[in-house]
């Protein structure tokens, strides 16, 4: 073989090679051309194999030329296998339908609940205005529900028809709590004056469910107990929470009333809050809204949980967290919120 043969044939490789390279249709082709071109008994390797009885100055010609050649038909089956590579995990990623090019779908984020959002804005003012938080048992004996609250055993509210009793197989007749007020008892039993507490929580009457009754549902009781506590604290305090509550406009005023827990008893009204008094649907025309229940606290109270009436009194009140909720969010059925429809809750 001549030099000038060597470069034709070199060439002649080139060109075929490039073009069933180009022209293969998967990894093991490429494979296959590999073995052909470069391979042990490949048409390159062959032709190299010639070399050996070229002229010292021919050698230093074909030497260069067959390892250029080597160099580029290996570069080109490289390029080859990764773009066969990239293109078998494309494909993977089309039978599973995976557009990694799609905008991600917004993830669907919690909120609180309405009754909690109220809850906490109630405890937040009252915990201001010094406020310690305080709970009790759902489960609670008639004593501490009834009895230490100066409830009589003939009163209406102990009957079945407003309290749930508990069948525990205890000997002592126990109910689920019909008030926060069992905390009230529970806490004076343990803890001297001065004592300024807030109670909220869940409580329990035998009530059907309609759009403004539910057998469960929740209030917050305030107690303050210390030397000259009078209804002007009372007053003042509730003035301070309904105007933390509704802003700065809120007044209240008392309606005496009858608590067996409280005397003198009060029932407070703020002045409605979508009229400012001037009569609306909400307040059905009188301008107020009836809001909780209040007193000073009753000395027989006071005496049943150890604290000596002639030198401690004290004022009470508690609320419905429901009823207000309602009012605060312009909500017309409390079954809103025990039906715990993502729909409608996600509106508050
Ligand atoms: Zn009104």
């Amino acid at each position: 073989m001549t030099i000038t043969e060597f470069k034709t044939a070199c060439s002649a490789i080139e060109q075929e090679y490039k073009a069933k390279i180009a022209a293969a249709a998967d990894l093991a082709a490429v494979e296959e051309l590999r073995v052909a071109a470069l391979g042990r008994k490949g048409a390159l390797t062959d032709l190299l194999k010639g070399l050996k009885d070229f002229s010292m100055e021919d050698k230093k010609v074909a030497g260069p030329l067959g390892n250029a050649l080597k160099g580029a038909l290996s570069a080109a089956l490289e390029e080859k296998t990764a773009f066969f590579a990239a293109k078998q995990i494309n494909d993977e990623l089309n039978k599973t339908c995976l557009d990694l090019t799609l905008p991600a779908f917004p993830a669907p984020q919690g909120h609180r609940h309405p009754l909690s959002v109220a809850m906490d804005r109630m405890t937040t003012i009252l915990a201001h205005l010094g406020f310690e938080w305080a709970e009790g048992p759902w489960v609670e004996d008639e004593k501490h529900n009834f009895d230490m609250l100066n409830i009589p055993k003939h009163h209406p509210a102990r009957d079945a028809q407003d309290t749930f009793f508990a069948d525990t197989g205890s000997p002592i007749s126990m109910v689920l709590r019909t008030h926060t007020s069992n905390v009230q008892s529970r806490f004076m039993e343990k803890h001297r004056p001065p004592l300024r507490i807030m109670a909220p929580g869940r409580v329990f009457r035998n009530d059907s469910l309609d759009a403004t009754h539910s057998p469960v549902f929740h209030q917050i009781e305030g107690l303050y107990v210390d030397k000259n506590v009078s209804m002007a604290d009372l007053k003042q305090d509730l003035t301070a929470f309904m105007k933390g509550l509704f802003g700065n406009k809120a007044e209240i005023r008392f309606r005496p009333s009858f608590f067996p827990f409280t005397e003198p008893s009060a029932e407070v009204d703020v002045k409605c809050v979508f009229c400012q008094g001037k009569g609306c649907p909400v307040c059905k025309g009188s301008g107020w809204i009836e809001m909780l229940g209040s007193g000073v606290v009753h000395p027989n109270v006071l005496k049943n949980c150890g604290i000596d009436p002639n030198e401690y009194s004290g004022y009470a009140f508690g609320m419905g967290v429901e009823r207000l909720a309602m009012m605060m969010m312009n909500i017309n059925d409390i079954r809103t919120f025990y039906e715990n429809d993502v729909r409608v809750l996600s509106q508050f």
